[in-house]
């Protein structure tokens, strides 16, 4: 959180204007910014990041077959069948655990309207074979880079890929509005009509074109996030520590695997997952969870289950064939991630693992 006086002073106007919602001064001021720090042309403020996901599945006018993946949060396999698509799933590549782009072909039928990928921890989809592979069959590509926020690939914005990318601002997010969310996108004309169907589907004041929604972004969360951004670079090159901290400490584990630097990537360092190797290690995931959890630190099997298996899912929609992603899921466990996490306490979760084994 930024410094309580400081979230004071950036609200204090509002109770001059008595503008609370509705695209005020504090939306079009955080608007503008994000726009500069995510370098893209076009951003729309969201309620949140879920509500974002399906204004742009809406505003792409999508209908049919959309192949994502299910190791995610169930929130994008739920934008998708709510906006009225199918979910086709599709595996994960075993390095990165964003969609394995040598799987995908083989899943598109004349129904597919699009690929909806997501930039798992912050790790980049092979966003360049996507867009190949788009372009081939006539899809759309929507982003989920509620993971990524920040994050650039050779001095390009994250959301620059695809046709949209949909961030969330979630409090748990590296960067956050109380709640709240983001789509960005390169065109103009979609940009316009987002905005539409995030307020209603409300044209002008005589006419409403689409059945829309209300997504729109309140001051008081558009406050908080003016506030943040001054933060972030501190945030992130804290959280790059803490990503250091654990891999000086975990690397000479033989059988827990740790997320690469990748050449090229400015990263964010959202989440630290371990994926354990219980064969080797003699121990398995569950155990250093509940291990840690008697010690009072608290992890999470982010993502597990895979969405394809939760019951209302399952029960309507094929699986598909997700086996690297189910092996991924079996075994991954996020630690504790985030900026004021100090040293000592880090040593100390990992010393918590290593008197297991
Ligand atoms: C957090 C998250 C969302 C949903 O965002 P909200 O702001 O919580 O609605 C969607 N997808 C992924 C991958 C997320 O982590």
């Amino acid at each position: 959180m930024p410094p309580y006086e400081e979230y004071c002073e950036e609200i204090k106007d509002i109770w001059d204007t008595r503008w609370l919602t509705n695209m005020g001064e504090k939306h079009e001021l955080l608007q503008k910014e994000l726009k500069e720090y995510l370098k893209v042309p076009y951003v729309s403020l969201c309620t949140n990041g879920h509500s974002a996901l399906q204004v742009a599945l809406q505003a792409l006018g999508l209908q049919g077959e959309i192949i994502t993946t299910p190791f995610t949060f169930v929130s994008t396999t739920e934008a998708i069948v709510r906006s009225g698509c199918k979910p086709v799933f599709c595996d994960i590549d075993p390095l990165t655990y964003t969609i394995d782009t040598n799987k995908i072909e083989n899943l598109i039928t004349d129904k597919t309207c699009a690929i909806m990928p997501v930039h798992v921890y912050g790790n980049v989809c092979d966003v360049d074979k996507i867009q190949h592979i788009a372009d081939k069959y006539n899809l759309k590509v929507i982003y989920d880079a509620a993971h990524a926020f920040g994050v650039e690939v050779g001095g390009k914005g994250i959301a620059s890929f695809g046709d949209v990318s949909v961030f969330s601002f979630h409090a748990t997010k590296v960067f956050h509005t109380i709640e709240g969310g983001a789509i960005c996108c390169a065109s103009k004309k979609l940009f316009d009509k987002i905005n539409i169907i995030r307020d209603f589907g409300i044209t002008d004041s005589e006419h409403v074109d689409y059945i829309g929604t209300n997504a729109k972004m309140n001051e008081f969360s558009a406050a908080m996030g003016i506030c943040n951004l001054r933060y972030i670079d501190k945030e992130i090159l804290r959280r790059k520590h803490v990503y250091e901290k654990y891999v000086e400490c975990l690397s000479s584990i033989d059988g827990i695997t740790m997320l690469n630097e990748v050449q090229g990537l400015k990263r964010n360092y959202a989440y630290f997952p371990i994926i354990v190797n219980a064969s080797i290690l003699g121990v398995s995931r569950d155990d250093i969870q509940r291990v840690l959890a008697d010690n009072g630190i608290y992890t999470r099997k982010y993502f597990y289950p895979l969405t394809n298996d939760f019951s209302c899912i399952s029960s309507i929609f094929d699986k598909g064939q997700t086996d690297v992603a189910r092996g991924v899921a079996s075994n991954v466990l996020t630690l504790p991630m985030f900026a004021d996490l100090r040293d000592r306490d880090i040593l100390n979760i990992c010393n918590k693992i290593k008197e297991m084994l």
